[in-house]
């Protein structure tokens, strides 16, 4: 079944991890043994063969600079122009697989169209499962996540231009627009200038990180579409970085789509990093679905839930679903949702078909 991944940070992977993400995932695994500088060396789950194997032909791909005031909780670049500069660092690598016909940008309808045609994706959002010919290139949607790097609103512009179609914000602490997960505050004149130009821009605002104030403001300031890319429910794991109930229907309310994670600690409560692992804690993909049946169950229909993996965020094997070694392992979500009594239009809506309704509603 073809899938939709909401959130991937495959540029920072190739540039910050030192990933060819063109190779096999046995090599990429391989070159990266005895590395220690990252907590997921040699244990990455994310390449194109692999997103090629797996069905998922269509993403959401970042671009991620965080710009750091000198007591930042988390740190980050020093100035806004060096978080802009490796931004547009990151687009150039974007750049460089579309040139290798590896990935290709989706900026509108037509293309988005013109793509799943290529995938084999009808109108209603069936896929046919042939995966035979030519390696396809992968689908991506260009997100800013956290968006620390935009020096002026001109600079917001040319990012449109450049094909950016949705913006997170803020990503961790206190942001320049807004502030993010693990701090508390308002989005203020600066947020609100923002949220403005977006929604001239027809923009997508991404709900996900946004703190409970700037997450109120920042709803109630912007009128365009509304999607949160990669977060769960805060009954289930408690952590501001979760939505609680409350949030969870005001998003209902703006059709928004949210996608699952699955980096261990959103899945699980009480995670400890280096202590806690997939194996001792007995994290499967089964949890993936409680957490997505969560937000149906709540919704009370089956459209506000799709996939924001996540997987290449900072962790590997590590740090995700025992039962996952690569991303392609995403397609045994299907027959989990259907050992869960979900009917087949249920199941396609989750996969990849919320998410391409909400495109062609946002772009029509
Ligand atoms: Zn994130």
């Amino acid at each position: 079944m073809f899938i939709f991944d909401a959130h991937l940070d495959l540029s920072m992977n190739a540039l910050e991890w030192n990933r060819d993400l063109t190779r096999p995932i046995s090599e990429i695994r391989r070159r990266e043994h005895g590395q220690t500088d990252k907590p997921d060396r040699a244990r990455g789950t994310v390449c194109l063969p692999e997103l090629r194997a797996g069905n998922i032909g269509l993403v959401v791909a970042t671009q991620i600079a965080r710009y750091a005031k000198p007591k930042h909780p988390l740190g980050g670049w020093c100035s806004p122009q060096q978080a802009w500069a490796m931004t547009q660092g990151q687009l150039a690598w974007y750049r460089a697989m579309e040139e290798a016909g590896e990935m290709v940008q989706i900026r509108n309808s037509a293309e988005l169209e013109k793509h799943l045609e290529l995938w084999k994706v009808d109108g209603e959002g069936v896929a046919s499962a042939s995966t035979t010919g030519t390696p396809k290139p992968i689908g991506y949607i260009l997100s800013l996540e956290g968006a620390d790097s935009i020096l002026t609103l001109s600079h917001l512009e040319r990012s449109f231009e450049q094909g950016l179609r949705a913006v997170g914000p803020a990503h961790y602490g206190p942001g320049t627009y807004a502030f993010g997960t693990d701090s508390e505050g308002s989005i203020g004149t600066k947020g609100r200038e923002l949220l403005n130009e977006m929604e001239k821009l027809g923009l997508i605002l991404d709900a996900t990180h946004l703190c409970d104030t700037s997450f109120r403001e920042a709803l109630d300031c912007f009128g365009g579409p509304v999607w949160a890319s990669h977060s769960n429910a805060r009954v289930l794991t408690p952590h501001n970085r979760q939505f609680t109930d409350e949030q969870l229907k005001e998003l209902f309310r703006r059709g928004a789509v949210i996608g699952a994670p699955l980096d261990a600690w959103m899945m699980i409560p009480n995670w400890v990093r280096a202590q806690t692992t997939p194996q001792n804690s007995r994290l499967t993909l089964d949890k993936m679905v409680e957490h997505m049946d969560y937000i149906c169950q709540f919704a009370g229909n089956a459209r506000h839930c799709g996939i924001g993996t996540d997987l290449d965020g900072g962790f590997g094997r590590e740090q995700s679903p025992a039962d996952l070694d690569t991303i392609a392992d995403l397609q045994r979500l299907p027959d989990l949702f259907r050992a869960k009594g979900y009917s087949s239009t249920d199941i396609e809506m989750i996969m990849h078909g919320n998410f391409l309704r909400f495109l062609r509603e946002s772009w029509a």
